[in-house]
């Protein structure tokens, strides 16, 4: 068993706490990483609440996790000590099924093992995410980073930019393409940099009028502060896509308004609270509201890879483990540029 530090949430009102537990000892097909740094993701700050439904309580959030690899089991070929490695939102899946066959293992049919407050699948023991020293990952749910990258930077492309560039490219998103991303946040300011790196026109709506600046140094061409209805009426019909990444609940209709015939709203930000939306602001215009969850393992890594050859990296706030509490509550107000990243040998 491998000791392990870490930061845990012990109840939905109390804050995370410093916390002790083993991981396992690699089996055959397994990696062990030693953890050098791990996103603030919004859905940590959910799930370590109890926004979503009930928590399993020591939960250690963390899914935006890179590091070194540090053991391997002995069947292992992909890895080799020392390498570097990362590891997303989920650690497993049943791999046999339609959905893991065609590379969602997200959507496994059978049970995906997510990183923290899920199990694995053997349906009890606990998962424990990436606010921790060490994670025992199997093998083939282990990305590989490319060297020479500032890995801090890396850290939330494994999950804020697998769960942009995912519906970017199902969309079609490329040159000539107009996209809009709804909040500007650890997930909004990576759709901006990855859909600009496709090629696309980008339009920032924010509630911040501080982030025009920085949404334009970002790459998007417009910035709409959107408590002003008026603000949305200039773009009428002009948008191929958006990618809405909001944590909290908001009305849908005056985006849709932006968007052109057949047109497409994806939510990515999963506000706990439902949402009512007008027929008419659908019909009108053929157009389609539609969800999208992180990746595959395979999509994953061509993220990684494209944002590599791109050079887009998330643009971060470093912070020491016992700045997490804090982290959580500036998150809330909107007020991180553009992702908290915990530097785990503080921890
Ligand atoms: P974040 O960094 O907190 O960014 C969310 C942004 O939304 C804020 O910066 C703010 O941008 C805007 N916003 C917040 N509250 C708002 C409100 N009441 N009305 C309008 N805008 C508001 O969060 P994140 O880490 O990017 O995550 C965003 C959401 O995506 C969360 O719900 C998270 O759980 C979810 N998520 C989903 C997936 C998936 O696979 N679907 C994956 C990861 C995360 P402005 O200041 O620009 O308005
Ligand atoms: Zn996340
Ligand atoms: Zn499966």
């Amino acid at each position: 068993m491998i000791k392990t530090k870490s930061y845990a949430a012990f109840s939905a009102t109390s804050p995370l706490q410093p916390y002790s537990f083993e991981r396992r000892s690699p089996r055959p097909d397994d990696v062990v990483i030693e953890i050098a740094y791990c996103g603030v993701c919004h859905s940590d700050i959910h799930t370590a609440r109890g926004e979503w439904g009930p928590t399993a309580y020591p939960c250690v959030p963390g899914h935006e996790i890179v590091g070194r690899v540090k053991e391997i089991g002995k069947k292992v070929k992909r890895f080799k000590v020392g390498d570097l490695a990362g590891v997303g939102c989920f650690v497993d899946s049943c791999g046999k099924c339609t959905n893991c066959k065609s590379h969602e293992e997200q959507f496994c049919s059978v049970r995906t093992a997510f990183t923290y407050n899920s199990t694995e699948l053997d349906g009890k023991t606990p998962t424990y995410g990436g606010y921790s020293s060490y994670i025992t990952v199997k093998d083939k749910y282990v990305l590989k980073i490319k060297k020479g990258l500032a890995l801090e930077r890396v850290a939330p492309l494994l999950c804020a930019g697998i769960t942009t560039y995912s519906p970017l490219k199902r969309y079609g998103t490329k040159k000539g393409k107009k996209v809009g991303v709804v909040g500007l946040g650890g997930l909004g300011h990576m759709a901006v940099k990855i859909a600009k790196a496709m090629g696309a026109e980008v339009t920032v709506f924010s509630t911040s009028p501080g982030k025009e600046q920085d949404a334009k140094k970002l790459g998007a061409k417009n910035f709409i502060i959107t408590t002003d209805q008026k603000n949305f009426i200039p773009l009428s019909g002009k948008l191929d896509l958006i990618i809405d990444t909001v944590s909290a609940k908001h009305d849908f209709s005056s985006y849709l308004s932006t968007i052109k015939i057949g047109g497409t709203h994806v939510l990515v930000g999963a506000a706990p609270e439902p949402n009512q939306v007008a027929a008419m602001a659908l019909i009108f215009g053929r157009k389609k509201l539609a969800g999208s969850l992180i990746g595959g393992i395979k999509e994953t890594q061509e993220m990684l890879d494209f944002c590599a050859r791109k050079k887009v990296l998330a643009d971060i706030e470093l912070i020491p483990a016992s700045k997490i509490n804090e982290s959580y509550e500036r998150t809330i107000k909107g007020q991180v540029k553009y992702r908290f990243v915990i530097d785990i040998k503080t921890l």
